[in-house]
């Protein structure tokens, strides 16, 4: 019996066939089971900011193991409260924030749905078609692709899936809409951007309406796009972020960050979470934070992302780049994605097919020069392969 066999009878059927079985990994690279090297382009998709096995990580992880992993939420901890307010300062929140912490992006995401029925308690939950929010019963309906939500309706009743484009925006927007919920670049739906001036837009129309602009930064924020949240790009200030992937560095947590007046929304005992906020996830975000600010790897990502970008542009099969820092889509000129990260894989080299035609990576923050020469080889002979 092979691991896949194992696998195959022992986990759920939900879950989608593994490419490697993994057992270590350093930095920007991931060996297998047979001690075969991957260079890993996708980072637990937008997950492992600092890279594999990160000294700073490991140091912050192993001692808080040694001290204190899990209090409930009827102590408090100083990591969490440090975290709290090391996430009011990054989101531009400020004193008038507030963080509840979860374990995942789902549950940030549930936060902000039960934050929105605070606001308007009867009101539309606006979300965008092809995004993607979690799997959870919540998340799952916001989700804007109807092969996730389909086989599970009945879902949340007074969500509306509009087109991104700020046109349907405004034709969207009434009284009756308790928040808008968007990804600043749909990450799942092959890192595709917003058009320009969206969130400046959607910002005057919440605000106008009276509606909550929830911004969905779970796999854009954590310095990955050249800030450290991608809606600081637009200049604009949202009524709640979700936070997680690559926040924890892999290590899971999730977090909803209020701004203003939609810091009172909540009331005590209305929302909670038995692991959320735990001394050791926190202590583990505190740790991959320092070190983002530390190692400078925002200016990183902001800098070695059009490096990458230059360098793939005009590679076989390649039609054009999109995304922002280190959050890259690459479309093609043929269906051929999914062969493409195949052929890729078996020659030591992790990307994601995001769909058929385009191709998503997310490699480490910490991902350096020698990296990325051996990145465009590798994609330059799994791209031939399929020309
Ligand atoms: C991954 C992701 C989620 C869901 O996060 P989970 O931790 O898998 O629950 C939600 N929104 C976006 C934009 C994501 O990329």
């Amino acid at each position: 019996m092979s691991w896949v066999d194992d696998y195959t009878n022992s986990l759920m059927k939900s879950a989608p066939t593994p490419g490697a079985l993994l057992v270590r990994g350093e930095g920007c690279y991931v060996w297998d089971v047979d001690g075969k090297r991957y260079l890993d382009f996708l980072g637990g998709i937008a997950v492992n900011s600092l890279g594999h096995a990160h000294p700073v990580l490991v140091k912050a992880v192993s001692e808080q193991v040694a001290s204190l992993v899990h209090i409930s939420n009827l102590f408090a901890s100083p990591q969490q409260i440090e975290l709290a307010q090391t996430l009011t300062r990054i989101t531009g929140a400020g004193s008038q924030g507030r963080v509840f912490f979860g374990n995942s992006g789902a549950e940030a995401i549930e936060a902000a749905i039960k934050l929105a029925r605070r606001n308007k308690q009867h009101g539309t939950i606006i979300a965008l078609e092809n995004s993607f929010h979690g799997r959870t019963t919540g998340s799952v309906s916001l989700t804007g692709k109807p092969a996730l939500r389909e086989d599970f309706e009945p879902l949340l009743p007074q969500v509306s899936h509009i087109a991104s484009t700020i046109e349907a925006l405004e034709a969207a927007m009434t009284h009756d809409v308790a928040a808008l919920v968007v990804e600043p670049i749909k990450g799942e739906a092959g890192v595709i951007p917003l058009p320009d001036g969206y969130l400046q837009r959607a910002r005057e129309l919440c605000t106008e309406f009276g509606a909550l602009l929830i911004i969905d930064e779970i796999q854009t924020g954590a310095g990955r796009t050249g800030t450290w949240f991608a809606y600081q790009q637009a200049g604009i200030v949202p009524d709640a972020v979700a936070i997680a992937k690559g926040i924890g560095g892999g290590v899971p947590i999730g977090a909803l960050v209020t701004f203003g007046a939609a810091s009172d929304l909540f009331t005590k005992g209305q929302h909670g979470s038995t692991f959320g906020g735990n001394p050791l996830a926190t202590g583990a975000a505190i740790a991959v934070i320092g070190e983002i600010e530390r190692a400078g790897l925002i200016e990183n990502a902001a800098v070695r992302g059009p490096q990458i970008r230059a360098a793939i542009e005009g590679l076989p099969l390649v039609a054009s780049t999109r995304g922002a820092g280190l959050l890259i889509g690459i479309v093609l000129t043929e269906p051929v994605a999914t062969e493409v990260a195949a052929t890729a894989l078996q020659l030591g080299l992790i990307v994601n097919a995001a769909n058929d035609s385009s191709l998503r990576i997310a490699p480490p923050l910490i991902v350096g020069g020698a990296e990325i020469t051996e990145f465009v080889s590798l994609l330059t002979t799994a791209l031939e392969a399929h020309a």
